[in-house]
């Protein structure tokens, strides 16, 4: 077997349902033993996706591969049984009249492996979830949290060469969601299997995933490692939907040195970090930047002019919301206290031009 034997290879995949287009020419590799996070709105298509994946739908146009296994394209299809994953749901599909150490030893019940070897690969997979204690419980009296973590070990003891995870935490409440990503990553490790997480929720992604894949529209708009998502967005919509932006109109200075550039917005001149594509445009070229509120200072003297819309206190500051004359809306914190309708003026430090 080659290295990338659990490596997942999208290639231009289209899917339609009755007329609608739900994906639309997507490409992506994820390699073996990547968490890629698939992140987008509500019906953007990445339960599509995952389902392609999974073998319960079969591509319209293109092609998936695992490895250098054709898994689907429009004549071959390999049935779900047969791809070697995992999947685990929201909703955990646990069988209730099974303890909990029967509900994860049920796969190997069915592999038909010996006894001992399954009392020993059962032990680990509890241990990994922090199980033991509920061996013998059944389901009904685990909390959700607990339900996913059987999920996630019957999961584990298929040693799956994928796992693919659509909104595992989504029914769990904030400070469990926190509890469980710890155990995700546990179980990452553990198993090594390429994953394919999808959510809707991007603190979650950025947590968990080593690359994150932004969909809007059944298309993919970014692939990139947490980081650069939320330095480098690509586009408007990326940079709104990955943590907290201002987006402010700036045009372009002639000066321009490597990734940094002189820009100018009413008048004043800011300087920002630049792509590539915008290191190349002219001078007054109108550019979107991107400031992130920690990047933001609020000053009485200097600065852009802007109008406090409200202030909350989230406990290490405060979230201030502004409003530039032209109606642009603003995020900054601050660690004093502002009232609304103040009039203040912020400047700068870090921005990104897209
Ligand atoms: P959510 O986060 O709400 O689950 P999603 O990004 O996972 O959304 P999908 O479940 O992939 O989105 O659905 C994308 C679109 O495709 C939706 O408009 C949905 O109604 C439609 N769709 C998905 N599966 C089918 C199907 N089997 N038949 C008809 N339409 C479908």
């Amino acid at each position: 077997m080659g290295a990338d034997v659990a490596k997942l290879s999208y290639r231009d995949i289209s899917k339609s349902f009755g007329g609608t287009d739900v994906l639309k020419s997507i490409s992506l590799d994820v390699e073996d033993g990547e968490m890629i996070a698939l992140l987008g709105p509500s019906g953007c298509g990445k339960t599509t996706m995952l389902r392609l994946t999974a073998g319960f739908e079969r591509p319209d146009c293109g092609s998936i591969l695992k490895g250098n296994t054709l898994l689907s394209d429009q004549r071959n299809h390999v049935a779900p049984e047969n791809r070697n994953m995992g999947i685990v749901f929201q909703s955990y599909a646990l069988w209730p009249n099974m303890t909990v150490a029967e509900n994860v030893a049920y796969p190997l019940k069915i592999r038909k492996l010996p006894e001992d070897q399954i009392d020993i690969i059962l032990f680990n997979a509890l241990e990994t979830v922090s199980l033991l204690d509920f061996a013998e419980a059944e389901p009904a009296i685990l909390s959700g949290g607990q339900r996913q973590r059987v999920a996630l070990a019957r999961c584990l003891v298929m040693e799956p060469d994928a796992v693919l995870l659509d909104e595992p935490l989504s029914n769990l409440d904030a400070h469990l969601r926190e509890v469980m990503q710890r155990t995700f990553l546990q179980f990452h490790e553990q198993s090594k299997a390429t994953m394919l997480y999808v959510t809707h929720d991007q603190a979650e992604a950025m947590a968990l995933a080593d690359r994150i894949a932004v969909m809007f529209d059944g298309q993919l708009e970014q692939v990139d490692r947490p980081q650069d998502l939320y330095r480098k967005p690509k586009t408007e919509r990326v940079a709104r939907f990955i943590g907290q932006s201002s987006i402010l109109t700036a045009y372009l200075e002639r000066k321009s040195e490597g990734e940094r550039r002189d820009v100018v917005i009413n008048g004043q001149v800011f300087s920002t970090r630049q792509s590539n594509e915008i290191a190349l445009m002219p001078e007054a070229t109108p550019v979107s930047l991107c400031v992130r509120p920690e990047h933001i200072r609020l000053d009485h003297q200097n600065g852009l002019p802007a109008r406090v819309t409200s202030s909350s206190y989230q406990g290490e500051r405060y979230r201030v919301a502004l409003e530039m004359s032209d109606g642009t809306d603003v995020v900054a914190y601050s660690e004093h206290k502002v009232k609304p309708d103040e009039l203040v003026r912020f400047t700068f430090e870090n921005a990104w031009a897209m």
